[in-house]
């Protein structure tokens, strides 16, 4: 018999605790000290409780726990004394079919792992779409984690605990996220498509206009007619945009871009393709017409990969496109107006310009964005709101001094310009660091032509100054320079700085922001706020209408831009349901 949350509610104590056994392995006191949060009222609801009761437990109770694990097709797999459920587990997951030699591979890393932390690896074998993780994605996960640094680690396998927890309840109370695995084969599917010399490494990279980037535009275009959508088209950038008519003449605008960084994620940008063509799909299978139209855009370059322009798709709907891009070249040399011409778009600024939306048509804008970074994983949040996009300044940076040599020049002589720079470094970080929400990076650093007995005459290096609003961006850009000037008087050193962007930051729109909250509160989650860190298409669309984005977790501790980037379909489920619940309230 399924479990269903009634049920749960108003079990007793005792039989609440009986009715979860076996979703924390060997650990009834989870269930115990999460009776209290009663009632729940999603399966979302119960499994985050059931995190936080982890989370707030003590250091050796949150050991204790991981270590009433099985090591992962070890010896209790052998003697055939794993539980039930743990035996499911590692069957699916093909670790009962090792061959002789994974089975050693796997009994190596379990003496390694277990003789640096003291405690069994813990994977969620099933994986992020639950249906098993292939033994070498296994291997080569166990492998990774083993040069991990303990405090992440035993963070990580209390996270892979939380996922095993997931898929058992989903098999207790029955639940399959079709929505979420809908939107999870999406991906995997799309994906498929990466450029030469990426493709044949296994690595996804597409950049704009290439084969791979047409065959995407082709793909997404295919599916949104499969969904239903009434007008599907690709435009004069490539971007794909679909048209689901509502009774009303107004349209909510969303979307993301579907190019991807060198050996990116497979869900930067996509996710906020596919999870409103997941909800149009089932609009329409129900037949059903919203008040208002849906317009979602598949933004076909975001990334700036390719040409010295990024935000092409987002830009150009609002009259953004600068005509000298067209003659931006590749790294081979081709021009935009050539690759653009070669996939038979117009590459005229007439069709370009036409793009151009007029926001009195539309709502607003939303978006639906991986979070790329650690914040929600480290919270167990699937969700999180954001409340402004933030704005930066970049600066490419010169120090010069006076090369010299490095045994004959006394320490109270030297015009060292590294050095100069290495404390500029440190005060960016502590300078930064001091006010919430506002980072500062020195990304690229050199010492052109540098020797190993020579005093650093030159040292180059770059400024990305990020912050929630522009007064406070601003604030850091001046005190940052002051303490350039600071340092290089002191030191009798020249400086230059050439400012290579600045973009203004992007508040949420207040009632927009309030609706993602509502439907996340609906869900029965907590509702985190949080800026976003990184740039979107939607601080684009925040120039003509007003926007609000919706963060979802990525698993591996949010790592982004990066072919570990990583999503459950559990999650993908939540985000659909949540833009559902946000069409829903408009
Ligand atoms: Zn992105």
């Amino acid at each position: 018999m399924m479990l269903t949350l009634e049920h749960l509610n108003a079990a007793s104590a005792a039989d609440f605790v009986a009715l979860l056994d076996g979703t924390y392995e060997h650990s009834p006191w989870i269930a115990e000290r999460a009776a209290a949060a009663r009632p729940f009222q999603s399966l979302a609801h119960l499994k985050h409780q059931l995190a936080r009761v982890v989370r707030e437990a003590a250091p050796d109770e949150q050991l204790g726990l991981i270590r009433a694990h099985p090591e992962l097709a070890g010896k209790a797999m052998v003697s055939k004394s794993l539980t039930a459920e743990s035996t499911n587990e590692q069957s699916k997951a093909g670790l009962t079919d090792c061959t002789h030699e994974e089975f050693a591979r796997i009994q190596q890393l379990n003496a390694d792992y277990n003789a640096k932390f003291g405690w069994p690896f813990i994977l969620a074998v099933r994986g992020p779409r639950g249906q098993g993780l292939p033994r070498a994605e296994i291997i080569a996960t166990f492998a990774r984690r083993l040069a991990g640094h303990p405090d992440f680690e035993r963070a990580e396998c209390l996270r892979n605990i939380h996922r095993i927890a997931e898929v058992r309840l989903n098999d207790k109370f029955g639940v399959v996220p079709a929505l979420g695995d809908q939107v999870w084969d999406w991906a995997e599917a799309l994906a498929v498509h990466s450029d030469p010399g990426f493709k044949e490494q296994g690595q996804l990279t597409v950049t704009y206009l290439t084969e791979a980037h047409r065959a995407c535009a082709a793909q997404l275009r295919q599916w949104m007619l499969e969904c239903g959508f009434d007008e599907v088209r690709i435009d004069a950038l490539s971007n794909v945009v679909g048209i689901y008519h509502g009774t009303g003449d107004k349209r909510l605008l969303t979307g993301s871009h579907f190019d991807t960084v060198r050996n990116g994620g497979k869900y930067d940008g996509r996710l906020g393709i596919l999870v409103p063509m997941a909800c149009v799909r089932e609009l329409h299978r129900q037949q059903r017409r919203l008040p208002f139209g849906l317009e979602v855009v598949g933004f076909a370059e975001e990334e700036g990969q390719r040409f010295k322009a990024a935000f092409l798709g987002s830009g150009a709907l609002i009259g953004r496109f600068k005509p000298a891009w067209l003659d931006e070249r590749d790294a081979e040399g081709i021009s935009m107006r050539e690759a653009m011409l070669a996939a038979g778009l117009p590459a005229t600024l007439e069709a370009i310009n036409a793009l151009q939306r007029d926001p009195a048509q539309y709502l607003g804008f939303v978006e639906v964005h991986i979070e790329q970074g650690p914040v929600l994983n480290e919270m167990d949040l699937p969700l999180g709101v954001v409340t402004s996009i933030n704005g930066n300044v970049r600066y490419l940076c010169e120090v010069t001094g006076m090369a010299s040599h490095a045994g004959t020049t006394p320490m109270d002589r030297r015009r060292d310009a590294a050095a100069a720079v290495a404390e500029l470094i440190l005060y960016v970080e502590q300078r930064a660091a001091s006010v919430p929400n506002v980072v500062g990076t020195v990304g690229m650093l050199q010492v052109p032509a540098g020797s190993i007995n020579v005093i650093p005459g030159r040292c180059l290096f770059s400024l990305d100054l990020r912050a929630t609003t522009n007064a406070a961006r601003d604030a850091l850009d001046a005190d940052v320079q002051a303490e350039l000037r600071r340092i290089c008087e002191r030191r009798g050193l020249h400086w230059t700085l050439t400012q290579t962007e600045s973009a203004s930051a992007a508040p949420s729109d207040p009632a927009w922001q309030q609706r993602w909250e509502a439907v996340v509160a609906g869900l029965g989650l907590p509702v985190h706020r949080m800026p976003s860190g990184a740039g979107h298409d939607a601080m684009k669309l925040h120039e003509a209408m007003p926007q609000a984005m919706l963060f979802l977790r990525g698993a591996n501790s949010g790592i982004s831009h990066n072919p570990l980037e990583s999503i459950t379909n559990d999650d993908a489920q939540l985000c659909v349901r949540a833009f559902q619940g946000l069409l829903e309230s408009l």
